[in-house]
């Protein structure tokens, strides 16, 4: 299949995607795009090539997770920049998992930066740009009308943990730690809930096993060096057999 024959009309245009409608209408296309933004879009970017290495990274990674028994919104990649996905509702909300302290968590709780966690942190923060994705809490989940079932919430909460420990276990295989990344899931019609959006370099960090150094968005964030060299280095890694 490809994307000209199935293409209907836009959908939405987000910071680092477009979302397509199609001739089923039960599947929507994502594009990647090659913008970059951070700081909620206070810092903007562009970085030729970049969508497409996320494409293929998301696409990856999907597979791999499909192939683990996590159900995910991916059908199949359909070049360079677009994916073909099952339709769903997006759950506004951002599961983020965490490995080691960095970011918004050490900053907010003034826990030293690259600690390794005893445990699996999972938080949840409400998708809303205005508000600026605010960390928010199971009960915060019902007042704002997300939903009313704890179930769902401790099925986002399992398959996060599930999910990290796939990609873990992949990524340190090929020398990089997975620190921490962001999640967002859909419903279907039937109210079954399954993994959607993208899994990159744009929603992941990734530290070199043995420099540290950052092969991921923070490379953009902290103008450390050049980002399509950086996700490069992860799909190169992704694609490496493991000894
Ligand atoms: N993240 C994301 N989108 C967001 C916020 C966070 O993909 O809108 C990812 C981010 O790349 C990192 C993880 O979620 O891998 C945790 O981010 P954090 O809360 O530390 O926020 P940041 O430091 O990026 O503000």
């Amino acid at each position: 299949m490809n994307f000209k024959d199935l293409v209907k009309e836009q959908l939405y245009e987000g910071k680092g995607k477009k979302i397509f409608s199609t001739t089923n209408p039960d599947l929507i296309i994502a594009e990647f795009k090659d913008d970059l933004t951070a700081f909620n879009a206070q810092k903007k970017g562009n970085e030729d090539g970049k969508g497409a290495l996320n494409c293929q990274i998301t696409s990856l990674l999907f597979e791999l997770l499909e192939k683990n028994g996590i159900q995910t919104h991916f059908k199949e990649c359909l070049d360079s920049n677009h994916i073909l996905c099952q339709k769903v509702e997006i759950i506004p909300i951002e599961v983020v998992v965490r490995n080691v302290a960095t970011g918004s968590l050490s900053k907010r709780l003034g826990i030293q930066d690259g600690l390794e966690l005893p445990f699996v942190l999972v938080e949840f923060y409400y998708k809303n740009d205005t508000l600026n994705d605010p960390i928010i809490t199971d009960e915060h989940c019902k007042i704002l009308g997300i939903t009313q079932n704890q179930d769902d919430l401790e099925f986002l909460k399992t398959q996060a943990r599930k999910i990290n420990s796939i990609l873990k276990d992949f990524f340190i295989a090929r020398k990089l730690r997975l620190i921490d990344f962001k999640l967002e899931f859909g419903k279907l019609n039937d109210g079954s809930i399954i993994l959607a959006d993208e899994i990159s370099p744009d929603s992941c960090r990734f530290w070199d096993k043995d420099s540290d150094q950052k092969l991921d968005k923070d490379v953009f964030r902290q103008d450390l060096g050049n980002v399509k060299v950086a996700y490069e280095e992860v799909l190169k890694r992704i694609l490496s057999q493991q000894n």
